[in-house]
């Protein structure tokens, strides 16, 4: 397993024991470097926080112990749960972000994450189907890991979901569409155009425009029929 440095940071809470862990969530930090990070996620007056911060070297921090509820997801919403902390264990990736010069993910830091998460997944049993980004359980706030984190790299590695489509042929109305990312488990209050910007943010990152084209109809198709 790649270095872990443990730093405390005493933004937590105790989980709601009536809410299985999950999921696993990814995000970005957003902030100019490493330092920066940590000091935010282990200020308390910051009140946010992730069970592991990822450098862009791979090294490994453990912020807060998986067992306690870090606050990394917000206001969120999955498949009818909003206690997004309760369910899931938070891993951020060091990266400047679309605020502050957003970069690709280099491939230590991403080896790393591979590393962390699987074994994550195997000990909680987690649905590669329910390792998700900050962008998909908070559509209209958030856009990390954002349309240079290789989702589809991480998939084929072992961690994650990536849907193989088949081109749809004849267009499809709005309601269908609400009904199918509703029963993905995208919030069905968030707007019809940002839930698609995160689909193709996470699934078709080579064009974000919230237009609900062909080639996402067949990936919401494909998402959907494979929802357990
Ligand atoms: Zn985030």
């Amino acid at each position: 397993m790649t270095v872990f440095k443990r730093r405390t940071s005493p933004n937590f809470g105790s989980r709601n024991k009536s809410i299985q862990i999950d999921m696993l969530l990814i995000h970005y930090t957003g902030l100019p470097s490493t330092e920066v990070s940590l000091k935010r996620m282990c200020d308390p007056e910051m009140e946010v926080s992730a069970h592991y911060l990822i450098d862009e070297k791979g090294l490994i921090y453990q912020l807060v112990a998986e067992k306690d509820r870090a606050w990394h997801a917000g206001v969120s919403y999955w498949a009818g749960e909003t206690d997004t902390n309760s369910r899931s264990i938070g891993i951020e990736l060091q990266n400047p972000g679309h605020e502050w010069g957003y970069t690709p993910f280099p491939n230590l830091q991403m080896g790393a994450l591979r590393e962390l998460s699987q074994d994550i997944l195997t000990r909680y049993q987690i649905s590669n189907r329910l390792v998700l980004g900050h962008s998909d359980v908070a559509p209209a706030r958030k856009k990390d890991p954002g349309h240079l984190f290789d989702w589809k790299w991480l998939a084929k590695s072992g961690v994650g979901y990536w849907p193989e489509t088949s081109p749809v042929k004849s267009s499809v109305d709005s309601i269908t569409i609400r009904k199918s990312l509703n029963n993905i488990g995208y919030d069905p209050r968030a707007k019809i155009v940002d839930v698609i910007t995160a689909i193709q943010r996470h699934y078709r990152p080579k064009r974000i425009d919230g237009k609900i084209d062909a080639d996402c109809v067949s990936i919401i198709n494909a998402l959907e029929n494979d929802t357990p």
